[in-house]
């Protein structure tokens, strides 16, 4: 246990803080903090053994101001309304700092998905689709995968979406690719994280080339940004999944890695790496830690023991608000969330416009736009950090929090 705050009032401190700097009213802050619907749901589900079970489903939609809602579903024991809201509210700024014409959404299921067969997940997520429909739309909330979901969990959301509605593949982002999903959308998250990365890496004088990065969570992000890494010439030091984490200081062997994880085996399985702890992965003498597995995991109990010059988050908000400033005194350069791992909803933006317009783009055009949305969420960033001074943070939220604000008076939301 931590004495750092809860994911949500961190959130609410970082919009607070924004709110100061560009001097907006009470007013407007009230407009930009409160999520703007809400739902939570009893989900009833036929479980394998012929009993039923009810979980609890939410979906907090949190701002709508630049565009429709956005966001992933979680599936997870821990989801629930306090923290989906607290993930919804992060959305709005993520697609407000990449540009992109969404608002911010999160969903959530309490629920531990490995406990549930094929069958009783797909029951399920038929559920909570019928339960949340009348809220979600092309034009309305568009879900996507998040921790615990996938893209064979969209693909059942469209399909029960759809037997009511008709077909309708722009419902969903981070769908499979035979049913309307993006080429280059699973890798799109870890890639943002990467391309980040390394312009943090360069503005801090270095190269990728002489840069040593660690891991945690080689996951869906974590795997995709150790390759793009790996590619980039940065030596992967180490990485981790929830059983441990594996490190070699010459550098990991990525490649093999993925070989073997492609084929059912695990990480601890890679020949020349030594094991640790996932906690001493994050304490390991590095140039990038990307935490890209989970909330929370730098905090105040150890945030005085990281030893990387830079933190690129992977994850959604991994880093606690008071870890933030035990870092930022250390000298430690955090990347945030909204910034760093926006590349996830910028390429289901480009899966929503391509579904709309029944039109596919070829994965060079994804990973080069890609590239430049994630670049140019950068440098407005690195922009206002510059003449504002403060922390990364601070400069992301502010670009966001300025840009929702502004929309929300253009429109006259508040009449
Ligand atoms: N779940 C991802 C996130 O947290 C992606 C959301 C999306 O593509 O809508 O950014």
């Amino acid at each position: 246990m931590t004495l750092d705050n809860s994911m949500l009032d961190g959130t609410i401190a970082s919009i607070d803080g924004a709110v100061r700097r560009l001097g907006l009213e009470d007013d407007m802050r009230q407009v930009l903090v409160e999520p703007w619907r809400e739902i939570q749901v009893g989900l009833p589900v036929r479980m394998d053994d012929g009993n039923i079970r009810v979980f609890k489903g939410y979906r907090s939609q949190h701002n709508a101001a630049r565009g429709p809602y956005k966001g992933g579903i979680r599936y997870h024991p821990h989801a629930d309304l306090e923290h989906t809201r607290a993930l919804g509210m992060l959305m709005t700024w993520k697609t407000a700092l990449a540009d992109v014409p969404f608002g911010g959404a999160k969903g959530g299921v309490s629920v531990d998905p490995r406990e549930l067969s094929t069958g009783e997940l797909n029951r399920l997520t038929r559920r909570y689709t019928l339960s949340m429909h009348h809220v979600l739309g092309v034009n309305r909330d568009i879900p996507a995968p998040d921790l615990g979901t996938s893209a064979q969990t969209m693909a059942w959301i469209m399909d029960a979406y759809g037997s009511i509605h008709g077909h309708t593949p722009g419902i969903v982002t981070g769908k499979p690719v035979e049913l309307g999903g993006s080429v280059g959308r699973a890798e799109a998250p870890g890639r943002g994280v990467a391309v980040v990365a390394c312009r943090a890496i360069v503005d801090y004088g270095s190269s990728p080339e002489h840069s040593r990065v660690a891991i945690q969570g080689y996951g869906a992000v974590g795997s995709a940004a150790a390759r793009t890494m790996f590619d980039r010439g940065a030596n992967v030091i180490a990485v981790s999944d929830m059983h441990g984490a594996i490190v070699n200081t010459s550098g990991l062997d990525i490649d093999q890695l993925e070989r073997i994880v492609a084929g059912g085996g695990n990480i601890s399985d890679l020949a020349d790496a030594d094991q640790l702890t996932n906690a001493e992965l994050l304490e390991l003498e590095c140039d990038v830690l990307i935490p890209a597995a989970i909330e929370d995991v730098i905090t105040t109990s150890n945030a005085s023991n990281i030893r990387a010059k830079i933190i690129v988050e992977g994850a959604n908000r991994p880093v606690t608000s008071e870890a933030d400033q035990v870092l930022s005194d250390a000298n430690i350069l955090v990347i945030p969330d909204i910034l760093a791992n926006a590349g996830g909803v910028v390429a289901s933006y480009f899966e929503w416009a391509q579904n709309i317009q029944v039109f596919n783009w070829e994965l060079d055009r994804v990973n080069r736009e890609l590239d430049q949305m994630m670049n140019r969420a950068y440098e407005v960033t690195k922009e206002r950090k510059d003449r504002n001074g403060g922390s990364t943070r601070d400069a992301a939220f502010d670009v966001a929090v300025g840009r929702v604000a502004r929309v929300i008076k253009i429109r006259g939301y508040v009449g």
